[in-house]
């Protein structure tokens, strides 16, 4: 039988996948620091401070800006659960793994559910956004702004216009998005936005940021029917984060240290400054890849800055590369999911991992690999 008798002593890894992400020596020295209670009013603090620096990163002026008690995936439900009533027509935005769980949490919400599809790495022309809109006159219009399973932005402007010319709210995943690109929730007209910790910004998994706006609150606030999910429903979040501090649930504080650090990182540096940080280092791991004639996936212009899809060049293996990295640099990188398995690998420059330093690093890694594979010799 096995014991946990000894102290636990966890491996250091290069997280280049598609997340978690490495973490800032800072976050984790602030989570070290002693946890208050729930209903502290040092942790009402630190989460006031949250929402206002979550409010920048989102681009928005929405009062109503949190965090969810969960990773990405509670965002997601938690948009999900509040805004689609059972009947009510969604139309989702598909090209992508998760645009496929945003399916599927609609459908077990006992939403009517209806698909535009296209190729995985594709993204929707304003034309289309439009049309497949007007067309179907939904309820709620679903999409993905940064699809980690492709590598493809969809900024959503034109999404978002169709929508609200179609009276429908606007939910938008912006997971990957969110500390290293522009979300811009106000500019674009993205009514709910969500989002989590463990990508560009640089924490722990443990925590989704989310936000809606005035005309979503206002649809909640006039919801006749129960919010299906208890953990994630928003009235009773809000009694608890706002005047009432109700007790609904039992926060997990460190977490809240942790992001509480890392948008202090964030405000340190300025988050157009770590927009272009990241932008500068993802065109730089382009060019290195182009050098040795390793295409991307998404075409120039739609490509996320802290996700990149290359392809796997032709006679490579990805797993032998993948495990190659791994065993010799400590590197963790993805393949590629449902019909890109095999296809493109899915490396991540994001949060605290996006430097010139990584960037060298993974190429030179990458060659060698590659190299080993009888490709570049
Ligand atoms: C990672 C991710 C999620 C899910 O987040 P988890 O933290 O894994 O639950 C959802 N959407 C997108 C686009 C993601 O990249």
């Amino acid at each position: 039988m096995s014991t946990t008798a000894s102290a636990l002593k966890a491996p250091t890894k290069l997280l280049f996948g598609p997340g978690p992400s490495p973490v800032h020596p800072r976050v984790y020295e602030a989570m070290r620091q002693p946890i208050v209670g729930h209903l502290d009013p040092f942790f009402f603090q630190v989460n006031e401070d949250i929402r206002r620096g979550l409010k920048t990163c989102f681009g928005t002026a929405n009062e109503f800006t949190m965090v969810i008690s969960g990773t990405g995936s509670a965002g997601m439900e938690c948009a999900v659960t509040n805004f689609v009533e059972p009947g009510a027509k969604v139309a989702v935005f598909a090209n992508g793994y998760f645009s496929d769980r945003l399916t599927e949490m609609a459908r077990r919400h006992g939403g009517d559910v209806v698909r535009l599809e296209k190729p995985w790495g594709e993204t929707y022309t304003d034309a289309e956004a439009r049309e497949f809109i007007a067309s179907t006159k939904p309820a709620v219009v679903a999409f993905v702004q940064a699809e980690t399973s492709t590598g493809a932005y969809q900024p959503g402007h034109a999404i978002c216009k169709a929508a609200h010319e179609a009276g429908a709210l606007v939910i938008a995943d912006c997971v990957t998005s969110l500390g290293g690109m522009p979300v811009l929730v106000d500019e674009s007209g993205i009514d709910i936005a969500y989002s989590g910790t463990q990508k560009a910004l640089g924490c722990p998994p443990g925590l989704a940021p989310i936000t809606c706006s005035p005309r979503a609150l206002e649809w909640l606030k006039a919801r006749k029917t129960t919010t299906v999910s208890w953990y994630l429903d928003l009235k009773l979040l809000l009694d608890y984060y706002e005047s009432a501090h109700r007790y609904h649930h039992t926060a997990p504080i460190s977490m809240f240290y942790a992001l509480h650090e890392s948008l202090a990182i964030i405000t340190e540096e300025g988050l157009e400054n770590r927009w272009a940080r990241h932008k500068a280092n993802h065109e730089a791991f382009v060019a290195g890849l182009a050098e040795i004639g390793v295409g991307m996936l998404v075409a120039e212009g739609h490509r996320l800055w802290t996700l990149n899809t290359p392809f796997v060049p032709a006679g490579v293996n990805d797993m032998n590369v993948r495990k190659k990295l791994m065993a010799e640099h400590s590197i963790e990188i993805a393949g590629g999911l449902g019909p890109l398995g095999g296809k493109v690998f899915r490396i991540g420059t994001m949060g605290y991992g996006s430097s010139p330093e990584n960037v060298q690093l993974l190429l030179g890694a990458l060659k060698d690999a590659f190299q080993a594979e009888g490709y570049g010799k």
